[in-house]
């Protein structure tokens, strides 16, 4: 225990200052009675799946507090009388009602626990309401330490967004706050003083004035998670453009601050070369008829299903991303990373935050695969990840466990998780073998869920061989296997060491310019070679550690 204190610390001071966006995580969640009530589907909150959500919220910023009421609509999975939603503790609960009739409610830190007065059947649609206020939470650090931002943008003028992967929507609105409950739709109506602009997920469906109040009426006609339901207060103005697909017109319309309208107008396009892109290589865009927008924030930025934030400065090199993730100055990192997560994480979505290298590690791996096309090379592809690799310290295994409320967002998620897909990519040593397989699990479970488990299958299914031993390998435990070598006049010697009894990964080798797959064990094994050959371990295709002996 003690050890990964220690590294996690470690990690919070080193690496994770050089972390993709959001991705900081100071300490493995402890196992709190909250993260129980969090992390689980226990039976309060099994009995029922949510189709919709109903978020009408007005904001003071003056106080930087929020006043609203969200309406759940649900369907009993089985006979209910209780269900818990959540909402954190720090915000106040003026009622609960159920068709005109006060709920009486109970709350057990961030869980709200709410008692019907009669049996609601299983299978049946039902809604209640949630009225409550107060001031959220901080973000501390945004987005790795979320919350509110209550900013200023270059005219003095209030600037305000919210930011919560991993903190879950709860710190600023009740839900079911697990990341498999997505509504199937969500409105969002939010009610800011007249000269500022509420921007919310999906398409605007209205705007009412009245007096010194607009209420912007914004919809989602597509599951999201929680946590990517947003809003963003500012003197915005739209940037209209447009995306072209299969001779079909989507409109992308993009909301920057006032002053910043011809810049992004301009810069902002590169994020349709990102969206065809991904589209080759992971399946369609999922949420045309809600559009896909960028929209501007004073923090570096997140992935919000179709509203993705950014604040790297409209700039390719002196963005603050930019200059720790130059990308060969072809494309902004923020928007790559962030449009990217469309698909790693917005359409297919961990089934549990343990597992979010299927968010995280799949999108920097993309990033690999975009240089790789973009540049017609393999080698500038694997020159990326090399950029990364000295971030990866090997302390906290990338799947921790189910069930905790356990957002696996430290640093190997990110740079680690790209590089077990690039080791795995070798190891299979079939692209076109890989590139189905990742191709058919993003188009498999669009709109929906899936684990290490899941991944491991598709890869089973396409290879006809178990590599679950590389899953345990490299996701369960924090080791890299070594490499352990020595060559003589006649003969080259290599065994694996720190790694797992069943890991049983080939390997290739480089002697004399030629390329030797190998099938290392514990125990040593060797071939010939001539006097002073020269061997490398290709340890730019596989994540191993060579290690010379004497
Ligand atoms: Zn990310």
């Amino acid at each position: 225990m003690k050890k990964i204190i220690f590294s996690v610390l470690v990690c919070t001071f080193l690496s994770c200052q050089e972390n993709r966006p959001h991705g900081n995580q100071y300490k493995l969640p402890e196992l709190t009675p909250n993260n129980l009530l969090i992390g689980s589907l226990n039976e309060n909150r099994s009995s029922y799946r949510v189709s919709f959500y109903d978020i009408n919220i007005d904001f003071d910023i003056e106080e930087k507090s929020l006043d609203g009421f969200v309406i759940i609509k649900a369907e009993s999975i089985r006979d209910l009388n209780k269900l818990q939603i959540d909402l954190a503790e720090n915000l106040s609960i003026k009622k609960v009602t159920h068709r005109n009739e006060e709920l009486s409610f109970s709350r057990e830190l961030d869980a709200v626990l709410i008692d019907f007065t009669s049996t609601i059947k299983k299978g049946s649609m039902f809604e209640f309401t949630v009225f409550y206020h107060g001031v959220p939470q901080n973000a501390d650090n945004p987005p790795w330490a979320g919350g509110f931002t209550w900013s200023k943008d270059k005219e003095g003028r209030d600037w305000i967004a919210v930011s919560c992967e991993g903190e879950g929507a709860r710190i600023w609105w009740p839900n079911k706050d697990h990341i498999t409950t997505e509504g199937d739709s969500v409105r969002m109506v939010y009610t800011v003083p007249s000269e500022m602009v509420a921007v919310g997920n999906g398409t605007l469906r209205n705007v009412i004035t009245n007096d010194d109040k607009s209420t912007y009426e914004w919809f989602v006609s597509n599951p999201i998670n929680n946590y990517n339901i947003s809003v963003q207060i500012g003197n915005y103005v739209a940037v209209q453009d447009t995306f072209i697909k299969d001779n079909t017109i989507h409109n992308m319309n993009h909301y920057v601050l006032d002053y910043n309208k011809e810049l992004a107008s301009n810069y902002f396009t590169q994020s349709k070369e990102v969206i065809r892109f991904y589209e080759k290589y992971f399946g369609d865009y999922q949420w045309y008829e809600d559009g896909y927008k960028l929209i501007e924030v004073p923090y570096l930025g997140m992935e919000h299903q179709s509203a993705v934030t950014y604040g790297n400065g409209f700039s390719i090199y002196n963005g603050v991303r930019s200059k720790s993730w130059p990308m060969y100055g072809v494309i902004d990192p923020l928007i790559i990373h962030e449009t990217g997560h469309e698909w790693f994480g917005n359409s297919v979505t961990a089934s549990d935050p343990t597992h979010i290298w299927i968010h995280e590690g799949l999108q920097v791996y993309s990033e690999s695969i975009y240089f790789e096309d973009k540049f017609d090379s393999y080698e500038v592809g694997v020159h990326y990840l090399n950029t990364i690799k000295d971030r990866i310290v090997n302390e906290i295994p990338i799947v921790g466990r189910e069930n905790e409320n356990h957002w696996a967002l430290h640093g190997d998620t990110y740079m680690k998780g790209a590089w077990v897909m690039h080791t795995l990519r070798s190891v299979i040593n079939n692209d076109d073998v890989w590139f189905q397989i990742l191709k058919e699990f993003m188009v498999e479970n669009a709109k929906g869920f899936a684990n290490t488990s899941d991944f491991f299958a598709k890869v089973a299914e396409k290879t006809n061989k178990d590599y679950w031993y590389f899953a345990e390998q490299y996701l369960y435990t924090p080791n890299q296997p070594k490499l352990e070598y020595y060559q003589t006049d006649n003969d080259f010697y290599y065994r694996w060491n720190n790694v797992n009894k069943n890991f049983i990964m080939p390997l290739d080798l480089l002697v004399n310019g030629e390329v030797v797959r190998v099938s290392p064990s514990s125990e040593y094994q060797s071939f010939k070679i001539s006097k002073h050959s020269q061997v490398e371990i290709m340890n730019w295709k596989f994540y191993v550690e060579p290690v010379q002996m004497n």
